[in-house]
């Protein structure tokens, strides 16, 4: 996107749609039910018919599982009507979460062109409150691939990001808007490829106008690379060579013809890294960035505050809510506290509907009621997000929970509000992603004021002893300085006892009645949540898609962390 009419259309665009969603939206499940009543699937609720209203009494509000049958048929190789009449293209592999099973969701040719035009209308609304970025430098965007896995009839199966990223069209654009080499995105070792983006990064940083990831985890972690390698960083652009341990021959080739010797770089970026503190180092080291973008709501929300320390004073931005199974809503608020985020759906991408949630003393359960359409939510609820998309799926859980914080035109606005089922519970108590997200808040307000900052938490409900009792993995960094952690117990153990008082009345009476024991918060080394990430990595999640765990339901995970603990706390007394 570079000119000032492309960004206009796209604006004006952006208003048309939102202005007409309710009759964009019975458009989009018009055509859908047109093509696809018929299929096996839907013909037998439909009996191929296309009306509205036996849609909704019909078709059944459904989860991966239940259709899962259907996907394996189409992976295996049977191409009639099975979920949609259009051919499917590929697979997008996705986990939901980290942790989560694996899903192939279907992506079709439309599947392809509904992401461009996405992408397009999000460069609008970026260009409209930053200015044409294209034409003021280039991305420094971390972006990774995973390797295609093929179902047994020969179709493709890759992360959704994956196949962005192989999309001629971003392909041939890449070196224009981007300082990372396509060879290093599609470097299959994540940290090859990090540590050359990042080396590219630092070479360019003069044209650098933005540092971003999809989420905000990578960029973090980007920063902890730098951190421990900062010096050989310098030497690398010292030198013009680049480390002996980078193997990729991809990597190698592309750094060769934009490294050459620069000492004089080196000594620049070597005064920056050397300061005792790292605050605002994103905006020290690329001086023309303008925001940093990462999606940093939900769970991503643990990293706002680091991200903010080391951004000194850039923009936070998170700018989209997507999924492997639809395109749904953009951020037309980009310079919005990452806190106050809100998502407005684009209509035109799936037909969505919403069943109501109700949030009540903490508990989420759901509403006897039938799912509402777009244009029907109220403002202030809690929904479960059901979509209904070009590519075969049909009034399908996608397991987020969303609340309605306003309207654009006439089309909702919603903030992300936590992963569907993501709960702790050792007895009655019901904890779910948000509520832990505030404890730990709580907690992080004792110690800010210390000089330490959190590079990941999650949980794990204890059940090895009577009573069970949540366990927080935590790793936590000193501002200035590193590792050499002195935490002061009566500070963590204070951090214990915020955390259960923020955990509210049920799981407090279950602590009174000692059916469950004291909070622990086990400190882990620093590193451990990036060999958590690595994990899961290896397990097939991709890192541009990976999103920290809330809760560690996976043995293997467990042993990663709890065999990195340096310090265990307790909360001293049973929360009021
Ligand atoms: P995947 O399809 O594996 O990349 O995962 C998609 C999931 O990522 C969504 O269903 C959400 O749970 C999460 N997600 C996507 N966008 C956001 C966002 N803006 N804020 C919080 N979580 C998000």
């Amino acid at each position: 996107m570079a000119t000032t009419n492309e960004v206009e259309d796209g604006l004006k665009m952006i208003e048309e749609l939102t202005t007409n969603a309710e009759q964009i939206q019975e458009q989009v499940l018009g055509q859908i039910l047109k093509r696809n009543a018929g299929t096996e699937y839907l013909g037998r609720y439909l009996n191929s018919k296309t009306d509205k209203k036996l849609f909704k009494t019909n078709v059944p509000v459904v989860t991966y599982e239940d259709i899962k049958p259907y996907i394996n048929r189409i992976a295996n190789g049977e191409t009639s009507n099975i979920l949609l009449v259009e051919p499917v293209i590929e697979f997008y592999r996705s986990s939901g979460t980290s942790g989560g099973q694996p899903k192939w969701i279907p992506a079709t040719a439309d599947v392809s062109n509904l992401r461009t035009l996405f992408l397009t209308l999000l460069a609008s609304v970026m260009n409209k409150n930053f200015g044409n970025l294209h034409q003021a430098g280039k991305r420094l965007e971390f972006m990774f691939t995973k390797q295609d896995t093929e179902t047994p009839s020969g179709l493709k199966a890759v992360s959704a990001t994956t196949s962005l990223y192989k999309d001629q069209g971003f392909r041939n654009n890449v070196s224009k808007f981007y300082t990372s080499p396509l060879e290093a995105i599609f470097c299959s070792d994540t940290n090859q490829s990090m540590y050359c983006q990042l080396l590219v990064g630092l070479v360019q940083r003069d044209e650098v106008v933005s540092v971003s990831s999809i989420f905000a985890s990578v960029v973090l972690r980007a920063i902890k690379l730098l951190e421990d390698h900062w010096r050989e960083f310098c030497s690398n652009i010292s030198s013009g060579q680049i480390s002996d341990w980078i193997t990729d021959s991809g990597c190698r080739n592309a750094l060769s013809l934009i490294m050459k010797p620069d000492p004089q770089l080196a000594d620049s970026i070597r005064n920056v890294c050397s300061s005792k503190s790292w605050e605002g180092i994103i905006k020290k080291l690329w001086p023309k960035t303008k925001f940093i973008a990462a999606i940093s709501t939900g769970v991503m929300s643990q990293y706002v505050e680091t991200l903010k320390f080391y951004g000194g004073g850039l923009p936070l931005v998170s700018g989209v809510y997507a999924s492997s199974e639809a395109y749904c809503g953009i951020n037309l608020e980009p310079l919005t506290e990452p806190s106050n985020v809100s998502y407005t759906f684009l209509p035109n991408m799936a037909y969505f509907e919403f069943l109501p949630i109700n949030k009540e003393s903490l508990t989420m359960y759901q509403v006897d009621t039938e799912p509402v359409d777009l244009v029907h939510v109220e403002l202030g609820q809690y929904y479960e997000l059901l979509v209904t998309s070009y590519a075969g799926l049909y009034r399908y859980k996608v397991g987020d929970v969303l609340k309605v914080t306003g309207f654009h035109n006439s089309t909702p606005q919603f903030q992300f509000v936590e992963r569907q089922n993501v709960i702790l519970s050792v007895h009655t108590d019901k904890t779910t992603e948000e509520d832990l997200l505030k404890a730990v808040k709580e907690a992080k307000i004792l110690l800010e004021p210390l000089g330490y900052i959190s590079r990941g938490h999650t949980s794990y409900a204890d059940t090895s002893s009577i009573p069970g009792h949540y366990v927080i993995f935590w790793e936590l960094k000193e501002k200035e300085g590193n590792d050499g952690q002195v935490l002061d117990p009566k500070i963590m153990t204070e951090c214990c006892y915020r955390m259960e008082e923020s955990l509210g009345y049920i799981y407090g009476s279950n602590r009174k009645q000692n059916a469950i024991a004291s909070l622990e918060i086990r400190v882990v080394k620093q590193g451990s949540f990036d060999a958590l990430m690595d994990y899961y990595v290896s397990r097939g999640t991709s890192m541009t898609q990976y999103k920290t765990p809330s809760c560690i339901n996976s043995q293997e995970a467990f042993n990663i962390l709890d065999s990195n603990v340096i310090a265990k706390f307790f909360s001293p007394k049973t929360p009021m």
